[in-house]
Formats: C-alpha cells, structure tokens, sequence
C-alpha cells in the first residue's frame, strides 16, 4: 500500500530540511512515509490543512508564520503546545486535529547530547518571542535552579513569567543583567538572522558559562562569535534543536525513535 503522508506547512517554506530529515529518519527505521513542503498563502492556512486532511493526510509541521494559527485548529493539545501558545505537529486520526509542540523538547534533547547540565543550572533565556516562550515548559522539566528572560520589550517577558507563574521563571531587561551569574545562555532571539548581537553585558561570559544559539547557519552566528571570543566555556548553534524538535514530531506520529546525530553529520556537511 502507498506510504503515509505528511507535509510540513509554511510562508516561505522553500528552504525547509523537514522533508530530508524525515525521509532519513523514515528510511533507517524502515518506516514508509513521503514528506512534502507545501508553501501556503497568508490567508490559506486552514483551507490548506483541511484539504491535506481531505486527501487521507497522517500529519504536519507547521512553521513561521502558521503556528499561532494551527493551535486554533487543534481539536486537542498537549500541556506544553498549550503553554508554548504555538504548534508545530499535527496528527490527523480518528477525524480529530491533535496539535503539539516539540520545539522545547528538541532544544532540550540537544542540550543533553552536548553534555549541558540542566539540573540546577542557572539560565538566561533571550528574547520573549514564539520560541522563547515555547521551550521554557521542557526545560522546567529539566530541574533548572532559575530561568531568566531577558528582552529589549521587557513588558513582554513580564508577560511570559505572568503565564507561567512559576517562581524559578523572571524577567528582566539587559542592562540588569550585568549583576547575575549564569551557567547556559540560550538565545532564543532572531537577531543573528540579521547579522545583530542582543545588547547583553560582556560581564556575563566567563569560562563557566554554555551559549546556545537557535540560529544555525554557515558561519558562526554574531552571538556565538561574541561569546567564544569572551571566554564561554562551549558554544552550540540551533542546528540540533532543528533536527531534535523533528525527532520528535517522528516520535509522535510513527512511535519510533530515530537516531538524530548521522542526520545532523549530514546537514552540517551540506551547510559547508
Ligand atoms: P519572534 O519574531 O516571535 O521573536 C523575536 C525575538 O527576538 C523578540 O524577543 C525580539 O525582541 C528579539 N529580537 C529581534 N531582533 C533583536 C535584536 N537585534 N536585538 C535583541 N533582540 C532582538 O521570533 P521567534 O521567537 O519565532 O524566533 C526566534 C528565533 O529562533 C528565530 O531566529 C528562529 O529562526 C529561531 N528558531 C529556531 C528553531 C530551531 O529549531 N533551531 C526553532 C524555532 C525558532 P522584541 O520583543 O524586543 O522585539
């Protein structure tokens, strides 16, 4: 019989991996699927998903700028789609919509494989953004000491910690970082997208600290750059989070875990 669709959704979605990674995924588990990107027009986002539906789809991703969106279209979530305020899996079965985020679990997943101690850890998470806010309930799970965010709009991450409501979570500008000590500094903005650097203090970065960027690309990011040359102890690009948070999304659909370093070997070969 044919293999099980599946499509990630998204505006612009030309440049998207999904399709590789999951048919990598697919193949060293023996599992018979076909993945495809679909670009979809800013007003089309539901008329798009039912039709997939329609023509016996299994599931999606959905990315930039359809997450909000595909969070209404859910008939049910799970705890951390819910808090993250975003989808990016879907699963179509027994006529149902079920949407889940597996963006903080990727990160987190990531982390882990580069040997970056969560339990205890004190945290600094940049930017207030989808992604922020989407990763922070898996790495509550993690046991961290504290998290906290730091945004140039700081009434946003108020706005975050208001939601969250969990003592270990603040907020605070970038100026007040200066007085803090912090073991992982995860960017979660999108600064490096545009060459930038968030205005956080040199200070910060000593030999005990990780920085992590969710930007991956070619060349080291401008944040990455930064910390190396002031002393970080580790620094780790987004391409993991990337192919994590896709392990997963396999995980949910397919129940099988795939192996994410060869497919990682494989990407950051390509990127080169
Ligand atoms: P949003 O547009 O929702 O948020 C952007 C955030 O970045 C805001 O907090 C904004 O601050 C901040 N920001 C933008 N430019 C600057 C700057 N020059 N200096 C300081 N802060 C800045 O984006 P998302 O949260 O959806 O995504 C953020 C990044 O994470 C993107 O680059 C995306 O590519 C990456 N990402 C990577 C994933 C992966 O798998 N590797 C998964 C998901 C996201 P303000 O509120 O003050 O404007």
């Amino acid at each position: 019989h044919s293999p099980d669709q599946y499509r990630v959704f998204g505006n612009p979605i030309e440049h998207s991996r999904s399709p590789d990674i999951h048919h990598i995924f697919a193949n060293k588990s023996q599992q018979s699927i076909n993945y495809q990107k679909q670009l979809v027009e800013i007003d089309g986002f539901s008329n798009a998903i039912a039709k997939f539906i329609h023509q016996g789809g299994k599931g999606a991703n959905i990315t930039v700028p359809f997450k909000e969106q595909a969070l209404t279209l859910a008939d049910e979530l799970t705890e951390r789609a819910t808090l993250a305020g975003a989808v990016n899996t879907l699963t179509f079965k027994n006529g149902k919509i079920f949407g889940d985020n597996t963006d903080g679990e990727g990160l987190v997943q990531d982390l882990i494989t580069n040997q970056v101690i969560l339990n205890e850890s004190r945290v600094l998470l940049l930017g207030a953004g989808g992604a922020a806010r989407g990763v922070l309930l898996p790495l509550l799970a993690q046991n961290p000491r504290s998290i906290v965010i730091a945004n140039r709009t700081v009434s946003k991450a108020d706005k975050i910690c208001q939601h969250f409501a969990d003592n270990r979570i603040s907020a605070s500008s970038y100026i007040d970082l200066a007085k803090q000590d912090f073991d992982l500094i995860i960017n979660a903005t999108s600064a490096s997208l545009s060459g930038d650097l968030p205005p956080i203090p040199t200070s910060i970065i000593s030999q005990n600290v990780v920085c992590y960027d969710m930007v991956y690309g070619k060349d080291e990011t401008p944040f990455l750059k930064w910390a190396k040359e002031h002393g970080a102890m580790k620094v780790v690009d987004g391409l993991g989070m990337l192919v994590g948070q896709a392990a997963v999304s396999f995980e949910v659909w397919r129940g099988v875990t795939p192996e994410v370093q060869p497919v990682i070997d494989k990407l950051r070969a390509s990127l080169k």
